[in-house]
């Protein structure tokens, strides 16, 4: 008889996203006239980037010859793009050898396919609130998970708790949802802490694109040590807006060991055994983004969001309304106003200004009583639904 996997029980069903788009559904039927702007899911609008389609075309017409059209590449990915990527990590001061650095299909998958390098017994620390996929992922596999409070009063950056045993720890910065961003000290700590644990720190960079300050690390390798005990994930999506045309990456450094055994070898093996490498086209693609034309014009973008963020940010304050991120970050999360919960100020917001963001309830505990707004709209839908929500709220102030 077939047994299935247990530990899927205990999965909760994601509610978050359907009961978003039922809700909105029901507000479009009752009010077809009004024009919903949509300030939720943490989409991209904006088309792929002029030195990315190039490159696109180009590799399309190689496919169509026999003399350079490509088949099966290797699983990590084309030595050229792992050559693009150390490139592009040498502007933070990172040293990488391009075997450290393993091509996929975006950052989810990495971040659900590492598990596969530990075993069940592990515990795992995990921040709440939290992007749902560490989370998951790590029940489908039926290993103890801790939550760490990440709030108000540690402006979201949980610290580590030396009395707290832990052998996996997930971080993410800059963090979905609150937009917050470790410094170079606080990561320090971090690793301190997973040394001292002998854990391992699974680094979640997929917004690093947003960090517009220099003294913050875009890398977890930018600090001493770190290649002795952390994973790092990051991915094109809100970098290169690549979120439908898909390519990430994670960094395995060959000095981190675990029992004797080496994470980098292992998830080669890994790799090697269930995946068969991203499209050479999307590769590409992908190279040229990380080229001096393709990270300029990719920081135009992060711009171009950036300024969306910018104008957010100033209606909230304008608005006495207190919020975390938007700065190195996509994300606003905003208290909602007049202590309501977070789903009833999302019902407020679209009953009354047509808007549509994200309850802070459906990224954890801690999450209740904020709100997610993303900058990655058009920037004239974002001023018309900050217009809207600063008539609103000083209304209702
Ligand atoms: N990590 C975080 C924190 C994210 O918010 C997302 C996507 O929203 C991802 C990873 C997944 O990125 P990808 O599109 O590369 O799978």
């Amino acid at each position: 008889m077939a047994k299935i996997n247990q530990h899927y029980r205990q999965l909760k069903d994601s509610y978050l996203f359907s009961d978003i788009a039922r809700r909105v559904a029901a507000f479009s039927q009752a009010h077809p006239e009004k024009e919903i702007i949509r300030m939720g899911i943490g989409d991209v609008t904006l088309p792929l980037m002029p030195s990315v389609i190039s490159s696109l075309h180009s590799a399309v017409e190689e496919m169509a010859d026999a003399s350079t059209f490509r088949g099966y590449g290797p699983e990590q990915g084309y030595g050229f793009l792992r050559d693009a990527i150390r490139a592009y990590y040498v502007r933070f001061g990172v040293q990488l050898d391009p075997d450290e650095i393993f091509v996929s299909d975006g950052a989810k998958s990495d971040l659900g396919n590492i598990t596969d390098l530990f075993s069940a017994d592990n515990t795992v620390l995990i921040p709440d609130p939290v992007y749902p996929v560490y989370v998951d992922t790590n029940l489908m596999n039926g290993r103890k998970i801790l939550y760490m409070n990440a709030n108000a009063e540690n402006g979201f950056l949980p610290m580590p708790d030396p009395e707290v045993r832990t052998d996996l720890i997930y971080l993410c910065s800059p963090n979905n949802p609150t937009g917050a961003v470790y410094t170079r000290e606080q990561l320090a700590a971090w690793i301190d802490y997973a040394l001292a644990q002998d854990a391992v720190l699974l680094f979640d960079a997929a917004y690093e694109a947003f960090i517009g300050d220099s003294s913050l690390p875009h890398s977890i390798f930018e600090l001493p040590d770190a290649k002795r005990c952390a994973i790092e994930f990051c991915s094109l999506s809100k970098t290169a807006g690549f979120t439908g045309t898909r390519c990430g990456y994670t960094i395995i450094p060959k000095t981190l060991k675990i029992e004797g055994m080496s994470p980098n070898r292992m998830w080669n093996r890994r790799q090697a055994t269930k995946f068969n490498g991203v499209p050479y086209i999307i590769q590409r693609g992908a190279e040229a983004a990380f080229s001096e034309e393709g990270v300029r014009q990719s920081q135009e973008m992060v711009a171009y969001y950036k300024k969306n963020t910018a104008v957010m940010a100033e209606t909230l304050e304008r608005c006495g309304v207190h919020f975390f991120g938007g700065v190195h970050s996509p994300y606003l999360w905003m208290e909602c106003p007049d202590r309501m919960d977070s789903w009833t100020f999302f019902d407020y917001l679209l009953e009354n200004a047509a808007i549509v963001g994200t309850p802070g309830a459906g990224f954890g505990i801690n999450g209740e009583g904020y709100f997610r707004l993303t900058g990655f709209g058009s920037q004239p839908k974002t001023m018309e639904a900050m217009q809207r929500i600063a008539s609103l709220l000083k209304g209702a102030n």
